[in-house]
């Protein structure tokens, strides 16, 4: 579904991705790694073409998007939760939801998945009509989520989805990623530095330090990798 080949990215002269391969097949859910600073959002920036990479490619489906603008990017199917789980604050639960549609006309599509959010996120509900900024981190959260389901990916990237959230609601965010991987056919490229959580959840994982992929392999293989425990597993 995603292919990045040799791709690097700079902020200004700085080289934040020295030529990175990675893959995405469809059905995946599958991790990035790293400490902070390691270059994963840049990865994910580049994917959406917020910072657009200077060389290389990055294959959608078969197509090129590495040239393509943001909006270009999400209508072909691929949306990002960004880090900080940024949502609206002044907007309520609802109108945070339908700005992950707004590029999109089918209306009927477009309720279906209100609904689905809805239900897997049940306290989004009970608080549709209050204004983003109120909700819990753990809420925020669920909502940045959502919202990016909203625009009905095919390929779903999230930003570090654990950021400052207690261990339990962690744990509750995993599961329903997982959930949305298995039952609602999304395809997931996941943005980490709780390794552990996202090894669980991942089927394969890559590993990046300083702008470069240093190892990658299936979940099971990274969590029982040596460097991998004492770097990211404590
Ligand atoms: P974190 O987990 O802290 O978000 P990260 O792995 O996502 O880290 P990036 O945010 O992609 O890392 O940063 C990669 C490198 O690019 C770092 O050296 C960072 O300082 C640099 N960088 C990131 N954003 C900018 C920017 N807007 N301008 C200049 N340098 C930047």
């Amino acid at each position: 579904m995603l292919n990045i080949f040799n791709l690097k990215s700079y902020y200004g002269n700085i080289c934040a991705l020295h030529g990175i391969n990675i893959d995405v097949a469809a059905g995946e859910i599958v991790t990035l790694l790293g400490a902070n600073g390691a270059g994963k959002t840049t990865t994910l920036m580049s994917i959406s073409g917020i910072v657009p990479p200077s060389s290389g490619e990055i294959l959608f489906m078969g197509r090129p998007i590495h040239h393509l603008p943001p909006n270009k990017i999400v209508g072909l199917g691929i949306s990002q939760t960004p880090e900080g789980r940024r949502i609206f604050p002044q907007l309520t639960v609802m109108e945070n939801l339908s700005t992950g549609a707004y590029l999109r006309r089918d209306r009927f599509g477009i309720k279906e998945d209100l609904e689905y959010v809805l239900t897997i996120f049940p306290i989004l509900a009970a608080r549709k009509n209050q204004a983003g900024g109120t909700l819990s981190g753990g809420e925020q959260q669920m909502l940045a989520i959502s919202r990016a389901l909203m625009a009905r990916p095919r390929l779903l990237l999230l930003d570090e989805p654990s950021l400052g959230l207690a261990p339990l609601v962690i744990k509750q965010i995993f599961a329903i990623i997982r959930k949305i991987n298995q039952e609602h056919n999304t395809t997931i490229f996941l943005v980490e530095q709780n390794a552990n959580q996202a090894l669980k959840v991942a089927h394969r994982g890559y590993v990046m330090e300083n702008g470069t992929i240093t190892m990658s392999g299936t979940a099971d293989e990274l969590l029982a990798d040596d460097r991998v425990r004492q770097a990211y597993l404590g």
